[in-house]
This record gives structure tokens, sequence and C-alpha cells, in this order.
């Protein structure tokens, strides 16, 4: 299990996250909601050492990150394998193929050979239902090609936990079908993930556990069952879109 306590972070004097803590559950799915500018980003960021609180721990059973101590290369490193961050912008390298872009960092920075990093990329293009596009470059897909491409660089770490930060929010209604999909056969394979998302019906449909912040505080944190069948006054006013 991955988790998060008591994670501090501020921006300018202003408090950003305020004392969360989560856990986020093998093999589960974990969905952050929350209003605009509530934390959201900030806290997915704080899992992977992108964003660095001032406080406030991330741990494994086997990797323990203390953000109020300085923290040694070997950890960062660590943790960084452990997780893969999806961007909502999918930040595909423009310069490289699109298979290119899945075995670069497999290479680079887990060893593998060529062929052996090219095998698992073209199985993982297959996945994702994008065969025959190895050679393309970014420009020459849609953008919910590109996140689908995206999301096989995540999967190509071999990670832990991936993270999803709102992967579909820059897509066509039609593209973000695509990439909804992918994500529920991830879940259904019981990958662990934590998504940001607006997207409620995918929401209630994949995920296991909901993480709802407002202002930097989390203000719920249970099954997601409970969450839809049973809202608060607060998630009830958030869920009917007034905020
Ligand atoms: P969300 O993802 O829920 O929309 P964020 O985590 O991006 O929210 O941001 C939370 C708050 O922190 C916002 O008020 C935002 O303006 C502020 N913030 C985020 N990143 C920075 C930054 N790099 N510098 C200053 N303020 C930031
Ligand atoms: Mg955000």
């Amino acid at each position: 299990m991955l988790s998060a306590k008591h994670i501090n972070k501020q921006y300018e004097g202003k408090t950003v996250l305020n004392d969360i803590s989560v856990d986020f559950p093998d093999g589960k799915t974990t969905v952050i909601l929350g209003p605009s500018g509530s934390g959201k980003s900030t806290l997915l960021r704080s899992l992977d050492m992108l964003v660095r609180p001032e406080s406030g721990t991330v741990s494994f059973p086997d990797l323990s990150i203390d953000y109020s101590r300085p923290i040694s290369k070997k950890d960062s490193f660590d943790l960084r394998r452990k997780t893969s961050m999806v961007f909502q912008n999918w930040n595909l390298f423009p310069n490289l193929t699109v298979i290119d872009n899945i075995t670069t960092a497999p290479i680079t920075v887990l060893k593998r050979s060529k062929e052996d990093a090219q095998t698992l990329a073209k199985s993982l293009i297959k996945e994702v239902g994008l065969a025959g596009l190895e050679d393309r470059y970014p420009s020459q897909l849609s953008g919910g090609q590109q996140q689908r491409i995206s999301i096989c660089r995540a999967l190509a770490m071999n990670p832990e936990y991936i993270l999803l930060d709102e992967p579909t929010s820059a897509l066509d209604p039609e593209l973000e079908t695509q990439v909804l999909r992918i994500l529920e056969k991830l879940c259904q394979q019981g990958q662990s993930m934590v998504i940001v998302t607006h997207n409620m019906e995918f929401a209630r449909l994949v995920s296991d556990k909901i993480v709802f912040i407002e202002d930097g505080n989390k203000i719920y944190d249970g099954s997601t069952k409970e969450f839809f069948g049973n809202p608060t006054p607060r998630t009830k006013e958030f869920l009917s879109g007034i905020s």
C-alpha cells in the first residue's frame, strides 16, 4: 500500500494541503475529487516528489520518504521507480517516434535491452489499439491517441502505481471514451492507480475509493459506494454541480 501521512504544503504562505493523510490501497483505483484549486494536483504530485511538501511522509512497505528531512538520491530514485505520472496534456517527446517515446526510459533508467524494450512497447501499443502507429511522431496522432501512448509509456516502466492527473480533460468526448476504456481495463487487471478526474460517471464506475478535498482539507475519504450512495450535504452539493 502507498500511504501519505500528514502532508503539509504551502505556496507563498498560503496553505494548499493541510495535514492530509490518505491510504492508497494496492491493486485498487483511488479517485481524488474536489473543486478547482482545492489541491488535487498538488497532492498527486506530492506522491512522486514532483512537488515537495514542507512536511509529511509518503511510504510503501519497503520505502519511506519524510519530506521534513533531506531526501537521499537513492530514496528519490526508488520513489520515482514506484510511480509513473500521466499528465493532462500527455507530454510526449515531440522529436521521438511513438515507440521511442515508450522505450527511452526503460532503456536508460531500467537498463533494458533495446530488443526487450521494443517487444514490450509493441505489445502495449497493441493493447491500447494503436498497432501500426509505432513509427509515427506525436504530432501525427490525435490527442486521444497521444494520451493512450503516454499511458503505454507509464506502463512500460512497470511502476507499482500509476498516477493520472485529469487524463481526459483535454480530450473531446469521443476520444475521452477510448482513454477511459483503457483505464477501466487496467483497473480490472488490478493495476494500482490514483486518478484525479472531473468525470463523475467514470469515478463511480472504476474507483474503489474516493478522496474529496476542498481548500487543502480532506473532507471525505472512503468507499465509492458510500460517496455516491449516501452523500453528505457538502458532497451532495458538489455532485449536483454547484461547485
Ligand atoms: P487542483 O489540482 O485541485 O485544481 P492545485 O493543486 O493545482 O489544485 O492547486 C492548489 C492551490 O495551489 C491553488 O490555489 C493554486 O493556485 C496553488 N498553486 C498550485 N501550484 C502552485 C505554484 N507552483 N505556485 C503557487 N501556487 C500554486
Ligand atoms: Mg489540478
